[in-house]
């Protein structure tokens, strides 16, 4: 049996299991201070016999080091060594990868890229990031992707200053969710009506993603999540804003919705378990 913990800013959902239809999941458990937090995980994984536990984690993370990033904007787990605490606290190894990092696995293990192993997971709600596979391995490298803060061109005519407390109108600070809410002066994006044009900006600049990622790692699939990309007719037009900007020049990876919905958090982090030190 396998232990998983999605990591989340305000929210922890533990599980246990082997595979998405044996599984047994946690209530959300408050992201507050890590002592706390972990006392409550502990308390779910009591007495279970655990192989390994992932941890699908916020980031920024410090990958090698097991830990969150010194840099992470909350503030108590600032540096925190999350992989080696889990351990000690479950009695089992612990892998830690991204959430992002985590779902992606979880689509390549039973999802939307199961016959791929090149390919990109993006998801795109309160903020944006992702999980890029290269020849079956997720990448690493310096720190990890971070798809999300990429550098986009404007849309014609949108003024918007962009949202992103570091640096403005980077991807994330233009298409998120709270960045489309800001631009038009709504509570939430998903308030807006169907037709309004808030929507072919956002797929403008998605589509720019989706050429950067094609030309920076040439995958085979792109797979969207997340309540923007969700939307009803967002993937196409994400597909034509990026048929639009290649300009033919090279081909296009087929641009899917991901499958594991609401639980890509907390199945990413049993992949991570299942599948180890990748
Ligand atoms: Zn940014």
């Amino acid at each position: 049996m396998y232990g998983a913990i999605e990591a989340g800013g305000t929210k922890f959902i533990c599980a246990y299991g082997k595979s998405p239809t044996d599984i047994h999941v946690s209530e959300a458990i408050p992201t507050t201070t890590p002592k706390e937090t972990l006392r409550l995980v502990a308390e779910f994984f009591k007495a279970k016999k655990l192989k390994r536990v992932g941890i699908a984690c916020f980031g920024p993370l410090e990958i090698a080091k097991g830990r969150i990033s010194p840099f992470t904007p909350k503030l108590g787990w600032r540096g925190f060594k999350i992989q080696t605490e889990v351990e000690k606290a479950l009695g089992c190894p612990a892998v830690l990868d991204t959430d992002v990092n985590g779902a992606a696995l979880g689509e390549h293990l039973w999802g939307a890229a199961q016959k791929s192993r090149h390919f990109v997971y993006v998801t795109v709600g309160t903020g944006i990031g992702g999980g890029v596979m290269v020849n079956g391995q997720l990448v690493h490298g310096l720190l990890h992707p971070e798809i999300g803060h990429m550098r986009v061109r404007r849309f014609g005519g949108d003024e918007f200053p962009g949202n992103c407390p570091v640096h403005g109108d980077c991807l994330e600070g233009l298409a998120a969710g709270p960045a489309i809410a800001e631009r038009w002066g709504m509570e939430r994006a998903e308030q807006l009506p169907e037709n309004h044009p808030a929507w072919p900006m956002a797929a403008h600049y998605l589509g720019q993603m989706a050429v950067n990622l094609t030309c920076a790692y040439s995958p085979e699939i792109l797979i969207l999540g997340g309540g923007i990309s969700l939307r009803k007719g967002m993937i196409n037009m994400v597909k034509q804003s990026a048929e639009q900007e290649m300009n033919g020049y090279a081909p296009l990876p087929k641009i899917v919705r991901a499958r594991l919905g609401a639980r890509a958090g907390v199945l990413g982090a049993l992949a991570l378990a299942q599948r180890q030190k990748m």
